[in-house]
């Protein structure tokens, strides 16, 4: 799932100076299951903002509403008749879910109220652990299914590089290397030969914006938001 943590609390309330009346927009998917921004994040924030903001002598009016997804037009709808009620939309979404926002309302500020991190695996309540950078050439199956790209800190498609030592990775005596984490499950497979293939470069799959359209489908002239 895609993981995203708050942002500093000072962060969102120098956003918000000058608003008075805001929309904070959860999101009840991935952010809602790492605990940042679904239903509850959304109420926990706005309390806190709006007892700063008493404070502070500058009250808002900050209310809150979780639509199911925020990468999703269909989902984004349901805001249609509400955001011209507000000075500015704050998002608790990952970072795709805050552009599709700006994009519906480009006559609206928005803001995040979350930093998002990557796709990561949980490893226990609160903890999430990133496993994929979406890099559009994907080795596992050459790799023993450990990601070199988010597991070795060079992303290398291509290792062990010369810092590997003793199994750790020479950043830290505490980082596993993930080349060495590599060699040992495709030993215990038996299909070391895998670890000698050469991947080569990327191929500008890298470029950006990167676009994913599945077979069978077409990209249209113009996504129109509906
Ligand atoms: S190699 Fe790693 S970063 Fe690339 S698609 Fe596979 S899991 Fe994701
Ligand atoms: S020591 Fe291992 S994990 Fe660290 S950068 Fe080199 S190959 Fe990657």
């Amino acid at each position: 799932m895609i993981v995203a943590k708050r942002k500093p609390f000072d962060e969102i309330t120098e956003m918000l100076q000058g608003y008075k009346k805001v929309l904070n927009v959860g999101c009840g998917t991935c952010v809602a299951v790492c605990l940042v921004g679904g239903e509850k994040e959304v109420s926990v924030l706005n309390a806190e903002i709006d007892m700063a903001r008493k404070l502070a002598d500058a009250p808002i009016q900050i209310d809150g509403y979780t639509v199911e997804r925020q990468c999703d037009r269909e989902y984004l709808a349901l805001l249609d008749n509400k955001v011209d009620d507000y000075d500015a939309i704050m998002s608790m979404a990952c970072g795709v879910g805050i552009q599709f926002l700006a994009e519906r309302f480009p006559n609206k500020p928005v803001f995040p109220a979350v930093d998002t991190s990557g796709l990561a695996v949980n490893q226990a309540v609160g903890w999430y652990e990133e496993r994929c950078r979406s890099c559009q050439k994907c080795v596992l199956g050459w790799t023993g299914g450990i990601c070199p790209v988010t597991m070795c800190a060079k992303g290398l498609y291509n290792g062990p590089c010369g810092g590997t030592n003793k199994g750790n990775c020479e950043i830290s005596p505490d980082q596993p290397c993930a080349w060495y984490m590599i060699y040992e499950r495709l030993r215990d497979q038996d299909r070391l030969d895998h670890i000698k293939k050469i991947e080569a470069a990327s191929d500008w799959r890298d470029q950006v914006p990167r676009t994913l359209v599945q077979p069978g489908y077409e990209k249209p002239e113009t996504a129109k938001a509906e």
